[in-house]
């Protein structure tokens, strides 16, 4: 394999194929810990993550966690997905624990990623009925008052809001000026009175994602992440860590189901040999693992960019690995099924729930047609 790890990232490789072998490794595991397929964390395994240090994995050494790079979350970020570990909600969680590593108060680093390293669970949400894409038009408000803010209104599609120990909220705090000013980040505890979670059931189960409605709910003033109206610029600096932490997740995800398709089809026999010998089969399974490889290659390349430049804003780069990274996951699971014939869309195999995953990725954190304005606008375009 040509990306190049040092011999610890390797070692973190293998212990987490090992963990998922051993925790997950059956379908009949699986059903165990997901409710039969329909909750994608399992918080015992959250705490078991933790308590390896595998959640605090890129947690800076003072807040409980390892003080690893970026690219060693990615390597954990992959082996879940790989290893179909029921961790999903690491992925919000590592986005939080951006934002407040890089905007929290003291206070707030020891409390949220001194959690992060327990297997605390965290979400984030910014979308609305009708902000999606256009996130800067969200007109969920918050009203300063004294010693807090007050929200009112309605948030969508968050993810693992039922489990999650804060909601990361973005509401607007100010109506004057333009649309991307007055956006401001709080974070809302779990249980907090005022804040009602609703359940949006899709094609990944009941709970996967959420409605979150806010009435006339109090948060103190300590709830405030970063500055006051600086919400905006505070996204955009997280956009790396965001979209290079789906990246590792989608990699993992067509990793598997690559490797799936392909123990499948040398198995498989009809006309008297493996279908994977078939030429119709062998070079579209050529096609995919050169696709992967190139993914690799980007996504870790980026990773490792990041490292020697944390305060640099990759914006290209960055949309276009999680383009890349979700595309590629929705073809090889495609692909794989299609290969598995009536197996591949089988409850049986797990080949269905990569194409559930690998359908969702080119639609959540910016769609690839949204990626792609990105891209093209760094070009100039
Ligand atoms: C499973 C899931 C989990 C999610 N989790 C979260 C979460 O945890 N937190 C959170 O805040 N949000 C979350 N989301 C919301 C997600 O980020 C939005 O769904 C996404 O940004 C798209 O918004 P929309 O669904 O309103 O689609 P729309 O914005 O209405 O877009 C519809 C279509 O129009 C296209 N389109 C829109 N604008 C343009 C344009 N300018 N140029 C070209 N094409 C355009 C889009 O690409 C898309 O194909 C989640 C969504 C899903 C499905």
């Amino acid at each position: 394999m040509p990306v190049k790890f040092t011999s610890e990232q390797n070692a973190f490789r293998e212990a987490i194929s090992e963990f998922a072998e051993r925790e997950c490794g059956t379908m009949e595991q699986r059903h165990k810990l997901t409710a039969e397929g329909t909750e994608p964390t399992n918080m015992d395994i959250m705490r078991k993550l933790g308590e390896l240090g595998w959640t605090g994995v890129s947690v800076p050494e003072e807040y409980g966690g390892a003080g690893g790079t970026v690219v060693d979350q990615t390597i954990f970020l992959e082996g879940i997905a790989k290893g179909m570990i029921p961790a999903a909600g690491f992925g919000t969680t590592a986005i939080v624990q951006g934002a407040y590593e890089r905007h929290g108060t003291e206070e707030q680093k020891q409390n949220i990623l001194g959690g992060i390293c327990e297997g605390n669970v965290e979400a984030i949400v910014m979308s609305e009925p009708g902000a999606g894409s256009d996130v800067g038009s969200l007109t969920c408000k918050a009203d300063k008052v004294d010693g807090g803010y007050v929200i009112n209104g309605q948030k969508t599609w968050c993810s693992n809001a039922p489990i999650a120990s804060n909601i990361l909220t973005i509401v607007r705090t100010d109506n004057d000026g333009p649309k991307h000013e007055g956006i401001t980040m709080l974070g809302v505890p779990a249980g907090t009175e005022g804040m009602e979670i609703h359940p949006i059931p899709t094609l990944a189960g009941p709970h996967e994602v959420n409605d979150v409605f806010f009435t006339d709910c109090f948060v103190p003033d300590t709830s405030l992440l970063g500055e006051e109206g600086k919400g905006w610029m505070q996204l955009m600096t997280g956009l790396n860590s965001e979209r290079i932490i789906l990246s590792g997740m989608y990699l993992g995800i067509a990793q598997r189901a690559f490797d799936d398709t392909l123990s499948y089809v040398k198995e498989r026999e009809q006309f008297g040999k493996p279908i994977g010998t078939f030429q119709a089969l062998k070079h579209r399974i050529a096609d995919m693992a050169t696709e992967l490889e190139c993914l690799r290659l980007l996504i870790y390349d980026i990773a490792q960019a990041i490292d020697e430049d944390p305060n640099r804003v990759f914006a290209k780069e960055a949309s276009m690995a999680k383009l890349k990274s979700t595309e590629v996951a929705k073809q090889i699971s495609l692909e794989g099924m299609q290969m598995m014939g009536g197996y591949g869309y089988a409850l049986e195999y797990d080949m269905e729930k990569h194409v559930r995953a690998g359908l969702v990725g080119t639609i959540f954190a910016g769609t690839s047609e949204i990626q792609r304005e990105i891209i093209g606008a760094t070009l100039g375009l």
